[in-house]
């Protein structure tokens, strides 16, 4: 159950609400912003179960400091069904009503089942139309005493133009035990009108020993690899999650990947460290397995770079994250300097050299041609 308590990272966050909640001073709009998979979703249903909860905990003072997390509402808000949250979220192109809340439920069921899931879809994701008109429509419906309704319009980035001006108007007269919940990336990208109506909180990244943690509690990864998960995930659990994948061979090329960006993103000393850590040198056909994976990270970087509109890459699943790498590279010259590291180190392992020192070589030699920071 998701309480304000036991979300990992976001003490910022928690304190504010918790202080405005005792104060009795709750906006009737917040705008929850920062990265994907940083706990928006579950701040906003743990805010929801404190306003609602049944037996909510208390510090001597009398101050409430959590939800119970065991009650009905509680319970109720956890597996998405209480009656009183009002959720609008992004589906793909839709054909009909139908097939609207097919795609909402399907969303929902993912949220519930992991809330820190970060749901892409190739498929363009928009808030529909009609979301903020229902819901509109819904609240002219007055809750139960003592019930505070909570809307909560997630990724609104994503919601169409049309959509904005109902939203706007129920952020302009909101209705009473209320509280509306935007959650976006990057607030920029809003309304001006609908930023300005809304008390902004910001999500930071998550410390790497709370997303280790997740991983080895919720999911049973071993604590190193949690931790080297961890080390690339950027601060989400989101993001560390879509590393962790069932089937082999794409987990296979998903852990070759992130060796890959380390050697990117990491001082040159510790990407070394990392090689040695992450590649079992007493399997060669391993070995050269990776270091060919690279060869094709690196000719889509390439093609990410001087590959002009249109291009197809082969590691497409990849393409917002090798974009950000290819970034690194600055010269063409320096792509092809590193492809031939690569090919001649898969060539002298099978002359039988050492892998270790080989494996080190090459990330001193990679990392000269790319560029330290940002
Ligand atoms: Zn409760």
């Amino acid at each position: 159950m998701i309480t304000l308590n036991n979300i990992p990272g976001q003490k910022l966050a928690r304190k504010i609400l918790l202080n405005s909640f005792n104060r009795q001073k709750l906006a009737s709009t917040y705008l929850f912003y920062g990265p994907e998979g940083v706990g928006k979703w579950s701040t906003a249903l743990a805010l929801t179960a404190l306003l609602n909860c049944e037996k909510p905990l208390k510090d001597e003072a009398g101050n409430l400091i959590d939800a119970c997390g065991s009650c009905r509402p509680c319970h109720q808000i956890g597996n998405l069904i209480f009656p009183d949250l009002l959720i609008a979220v992004p589906i793909p192109p839709h054909k009909n009503d139908k097939e609207a809340a097919e795609l909402v439920a399907a969303f929902l069921a993912e949220k519930k089942n992991e809330p820190y899931k970060i749901i892409t879809s190739t498929r363009q994701l928009t808030i529909p139309i009609d979301s903020a008109r229902e819901i509109k429509r819904k609240t002219a419906i007055r809750q139960n005493a003592g019930i505070k309704r909570v809307i909560l319009f997630y990724q609104m980035e994503k919601m169409l133009p049309a959509s904005a001006d109902s939203l706007l108007k129920l952020i302009e007269e909101p209705p009473r035990d209320t509280v509306i919940i935007l959650t976006a990336a990057d607030p920029g990208t809003l309304l001006p009108t609908i930023q300005s109506r809304a008390q902004k909180i910001h999500f930071r990244p998550i410390g790497k020993g709370d997303i280790a943690n997740y991983l080895e509690e919720k999911y049973s990864v071993p604590a190193e690899k949690a931790g080297f998960l961890a080390d690339l995930a950027e601060g989400s659990i989101g993001r560390a999650l879509s590393y962790i994948s069932d089937e082999d061979e794409t987990s296979f090329r998903q852990t070759a990947f992130l060796i890959f960006k380390s050697l990117f993103v990491k001082e040159t000393a510790s990407a070394a460290a990392t090689l040695s850590e992450m590649i079992n040198p007493n399997n060669r056909g391993e070995v050269e397995k990776i270091l060919t994976l690279w060869q094709s990270f690196l000719g889509d970087l390439m093609l990410l770079k001087y590959g002009g509109n249109n291009i197809d890459i082969t590691n497409s699943d990849l393409a917002a994250e090798l974009e950000i790498l290819a970034a690194r590279i600055s010269r063409p010259d320096d792509f092809t300097r590193i492809l031939d590291y690569l090919k001649n180190t898969v060539v002298s392992l099978r002359r039988n050299v050492h892998i270790r020192p080989a494996l080190m070589a090459l990330a001193f030699r990679v990392r000269r041609h790319i560029n330290q920071s940002p």
